[in-house]
């Protein structure tokens, strides 16, 4: 038997956007536990915006397990937040509202400032700005990306794929100190509980730097020449990937049309800052799709089209702050409002 140090994660319920909150328990196991084997555990509510003072416990229900390579024994356990009784979904719980379908898949470019003192990694002390933006998207040297943001990205690089976290990519991003990774995975719920576990990892390796993460979308404010953040979100069903079909297409987009209120809800905070219809992005308040078209609200890939409209789309309106749980939720019930045919010929 081995001591285990248990890292319960979970999200507590402040609007618009959750916190990553975490506390350990230490549990003797054979060998690296397994999702079945991880007891529920309660939490103060009443310290997270999830209960009163006084009726104050919330459970906390593992859903994913993860190795923790910065611990000895040590492993993440991502929760979802359950009432008292602990079958019932605390409404904080935004992964309990996502539709169970195994065959969705989603991809989320997650971009993000590294900031430190209050401006963004390799931001003068004294105020004022570095060069304007032009090198520093994917550059290379001290003058394009300064000298520990580099070693921040790669260390968490090695602790997502050590957790097991599907990371497909990195690049240093448009404004300086500005970085993007991304995750793929296959499962309605699957990538936005990495997401979240790869936010919880870059946020405390960050520590130990005295830098902090800044997810918010447009942190420079929108009336400078400093891109803000996104996290496109690229999703398929098995019906887009293996039928899908122009009308069908036409369909899904009339669809999201209809509820573009009810995605830019939840697709982050301040998220009319960063559309503007400038810096590739569709304004807030317009809906609209085009193939490769890094201007509009869904891109359709050239693949997808060129494939008979069967494939992925990328959704490029979430932004840096958003809840993937959240975000995955409302594409899959979007999804679900458009009629399918059964799918008889190949
Ligand atoms: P770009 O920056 O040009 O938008 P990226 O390569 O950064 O493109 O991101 C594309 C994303 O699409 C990847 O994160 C990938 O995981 C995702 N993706 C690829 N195929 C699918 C698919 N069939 N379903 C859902 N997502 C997909
Ligand atoms: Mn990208
Ligand atoms: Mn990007
Ligand atoms: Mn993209």
């Amino acid at each position: 038997m081995a001591k285990y140090k248990l890292e319960y994660i979970w999200l507590d319920g402040y609007t618009p956007v959750p916190n990553l909150r975490g506390k350990t328990q230490i549990k003797e196991f054979k060998s690296f536990p397994k999702l079945e084997e991880l007891p529920m555990w309660g939490f103060d509510g009443s310290s997270t915006r999830q209960a009163e003072g006084r009726t104050s416990d919330c459970m906390l229900k593992p859903v994913a397990v993860y190795p923790d390579t910065t611990r000895k024994n040590g492993v993440i356990v991502m929760c979802e937040v359950m009432m008292p009784d602990g079958k019932t979904p605390h409404p904080s719980n935004g992964r309990a509202t996502i539709l169970d379908d195994p065959g969705a898949w989603f991809g989320f470019e997650q971009e993000y400032f590294l900031y430190k003192d209050g401006v963004p990694l390799g931001f003068p002390k004294g105020g004022g700005y570095p060069y304007p933006q032009g090198l520093y998207y994917t550059g290379v040297g001290y003058d394009a990306v300064g000298c520990i943001a580099r070693e921040i990205v790669e260390k968490h690089l090695d602790l997502c794929l050590d957790a097991g976290i599907n990371h497909e990519g990195i690049n240093a991003e448009v404004a300086k100190g500005q970085w993007e990774f991304q995750i793929f995975g296959k499962g309605s719920k699957s990538a936005a509980d990495q997401m979240w576990v790869a936010r919880y990892l870059l946020m405390r390796l960050c520590e130990s730097y005295g830098v902090d993460v800044n997810f918010h979308c447009k942190p420079l404010g929108k009336d400078v020449d400093w891109n803000g953040s996104g996290m496109h979100s690229n999703f398929s069903t098995t019906y887009l990937r293996e039928v899908g079909g122009k009308e069908y297409f036409e369909a899904l987009m009339a669809a999201f049309d209809k509820y573009k209120n009810e995605h830019i809800a939840v697709y982050g905070p301040d998220n009319h800052l960063r559309l503007t219809g400038l810096h590739e992005t569709q304004s807030i308040d317009k809906f609209n799709y085009g193939v490769a078209n890094r201007g509009a609200s869904i891109r359709v890939p050239h693949s997808f089209v060129n494939n008979g409209y069967k494939g992925y789309l990328e959704d490029r309106r979430p932004n840096s702050q958003g809840d993937p749980y959240q975000i995955a939720s409302r594409i899959l019930q979007t999804i679900a409002t458009v009629p399918t045919k059964k799918a008889s010929k190949k």
